[in-house]
């Protein structure tokens, strides 16, 4: 059998050189660590394994870069979606404080493993400003300030002018911006990696969607339907799209997610003008919306941005429309918009918003949840399992094991996730209290 690789109509797959040639999986091979999934989980695992010079091999279902890794924003954000520092210790103790340091450096992280290995990912280090859409909002602001700052991270809170100077636009009512982080191009980045962890002796099997694994001995056995591939360590790293290629791989972990599908959307490249009075520091944005308001400019002046839809027809040309007008009445000089580029991918979101990373069995470790926020942060945890998997204690490790909770009539609620953005609408129009 092989995999569908067609690549969705994103603005990424169009701009980005092609990755690296990669063998299918054939035959019977051998490994030390096992790694399931392509992309940035699974790429900084091996990478990090090759650091460290641990054999390893990848076994990726389509191509590197092919899920989530291959088609987000791009956004480098150092800090969840709502969860802050003080959820996430309460949650999960001193793990939950390691895990909240990991968190903070995530995005110098990526930029350090992009400039360590020359990966050419169109990276800017110019940081992340989240502006609140409401004045009641700004405690949301001051309140990660508060908790970021307490855990060393380099957060400021900014005043109305400010957020207006910083993102060209008096929309928001001020808001606050860390640094250290910044933007890529998120398929340049998976393919990079992909192209230094071959580079560096680590195998990439692409095409090759894994249908089960199983315990053989003391070995994991990961089968495709043309191969198999034996290792002493295992890494599932298929997340939200866990359950796409079999449903059989790792179904606790596929059922602990619910994907919801993001939209996102390129425009034709903006006049030098109109892109140094939008943003003109070039950094990226995500704003407090549930129905969220967010961008960063591309390496070519595109406005990367995207919308969510509810209804399940015409969903292109609405989205067309309903962004297009939105991003006029934030930012009238832009004219008339014409999207480019329009393709969407699955986030997998969790109940409690957190990242849930397990410990599968012995020396087999996998995580999903990124909520939203997983560039920065799925870097960051590659590090961490390369840890696991080479033996780290776990009081050494920013790993707050828990066992997967899967969400009850899972593949039932999928196709009504889409209907979360009627309360999210709802919410974003009320002032919170
Ligand atoms: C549209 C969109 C926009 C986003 N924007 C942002 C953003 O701006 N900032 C941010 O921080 N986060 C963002 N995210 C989240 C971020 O992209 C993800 O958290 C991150 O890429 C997850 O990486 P991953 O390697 O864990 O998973 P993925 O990149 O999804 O990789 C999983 C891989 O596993 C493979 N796979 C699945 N099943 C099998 C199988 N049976 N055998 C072998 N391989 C298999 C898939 O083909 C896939 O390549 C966004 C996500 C989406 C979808």
């Amino acid at each position: 059998m092989t995999a569908d690789v067609r690549w969705p109509d994103s603005l990424w797959a169009a701009v980005t050189p092609p990755g690296p040639d990669l063998p299918e999986l054939r035959g019977s091979e051998t490994t030390d660590v096992v790694v399931i999934g392509g992309g940035f989980s699974g790429l900084s695992t091996a990478l990090h394994l090759r650091e460290a010079g641990v054999e390893v091999a990848v076994v990726e279902a389509a191509e590197p870069g092919w899920g989530a890794s291959g088609r987000n924003n791009g956004q480098v954000i150092p800090t969840l979606s709502r969860p802050d520092p003080d959820n996430i210790v309460a949650k999960h103790g001193a793990a939950g404080e390691r895990l909240v340091g990991l968190i903070r450096d995530s995005a110098s992280i990526l930029f350090d493993v992009v400039k360590r290995h020359g990966i050419d990912a169109e990276q800017e280090q110019n940081g992340w400003v989240q502006p609140v859409h409401s004045p009641g909002r700004i405690k949301i602001a001051e309140r990660r300030v508060r908790q970021w700052s307490k855990v060393g991270a380099p957060v400021e809170l900014l005043s109305r002018e400010q957020v207006r100077d910083m993102l060209g636009s008096d929309a928001w009512f001020g808001g606050f911006w860390n640094r250290t982080g910044g933007h890529i191009n998120p398929l340049a980045l998976a393919r990079g990696l992909a192209r230094t962890v071959v580079a560096q002796g680590g195998k990439i099997f692409a095409r090759s969607p894994a249908v089960s694994i199983e315990r053989r001995g003391d070995r994991w056995i990961v089968k495709t339907a043309q191969g198999e591939i034996s290792g002493r360590a295992l890494v599932v790293a298929s997340n939200a799209y866990t359950g796409e290629f079999s449903k059989m791989l790792a179904p606790a972990i596929a059922r602990e997610v619910m994907p919801v599908r993001s939209w996102q959307m390129a425009t034709q490249p903006l006049s030098d003008n109109v892109r140094k009075s939008m943003i003109p520091g070039r950094q990226a944005m995500s704003d407090t919306h549930g129905e969220l308001i967010f961008g960063r400019f591309d390496a070519r002046n595109r406005f990367v941005t995207g919308g969510a839809i509810i209804r399940p027809f015409n969903q292109i040309a609405t989205l067309k429309a309903r962004v297009g007008k939105r991003l006029q009445a934030l930012w009238p000089q832009i004219g008339e918009v014409r999207f480019d580029y329009v393709w969407n991918g699955f986030i997998g979101m969790t109940t409690d918003y957190l990242p849930h990373i397990h410990r599968l069995g012995p020396n087999a470790y996998g995580w999903t949840g990124c909520n939203g926020r997983g560039v920065a942060l799925s870097i960051a945890l590659g590090d961490q399992l390369s840890k696991a998997v080479q033996g780290a204690p776990d009081n050494e490790l920013a790993l707050p094991f828990t066992e997967p909770t899967p969400i009850p009539a899972n593949e039932l609620l999928r196709p009504f996730a889409p209907l979360m953005m009627v309360l999210y609408r709802h919410r974003d129009s009320k002032e919170i209290a």
